[in-house]
């Protein structure tokens, strides 16, 4: 479904999906984009990406502060595995599971996930 739902993000260069799933059930969702509001377009002129693009689990995250619910415990499913931003809030929003079926060519977020003990699930897209 987070793969499916990558397929939304108006970004060229690389298009994220995230899934926050709690007690068997999705409590959030995103995909990498700009915020609220803001034009869809994801790259500049020179078809690098925006400083104000938020990640897919950063969307996902958020959006829950915006809402009654929490991610506490919570698993999150990404298409990509997340960069160090994105790995602090993991970690802070009390997620406990990550299932990612794409590594990303940095790996720090994975290695600061893996020091705050969340577990960590590596699906290969290829074996979907
Ligand atoms: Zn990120």
């Amino acid at each position: 479904m987070a793969i499916i739902w990558a397929e939304n993000s108006y970004c060229v260069r690389r298009q994220v999906g995230a899934l926050i799933v709690k007690d068997k059930m999705i409590i959030s969702d995103g995909y990498n984009g700009t915020p609220s509001g803001f034009e869809n377009s994801c790259e500049d002129e020179n078809g690098l990406t925006k400083q104000y693009v938020l990640h897919a689990e950063a969307n996902a995250i958020t959006k829950l502060a915006c809402s009654s619910n929490n991610s506490k415990g919570a698993t999150l499913y990404i298409t990509t595995s997340p960069c160090i931003e994105c790995a602090k809030l993991i970690i802070q929003a009390g997620i406990k599971r990550i299932v990612f079926c794409d590594k990303y060519r940095l790996t720090e977020g994975l290695d600061v996930l893996q020091r705050a003990g969340i577990e960590m699930l590596f699906i290969d897209k290829k074996e979907l």
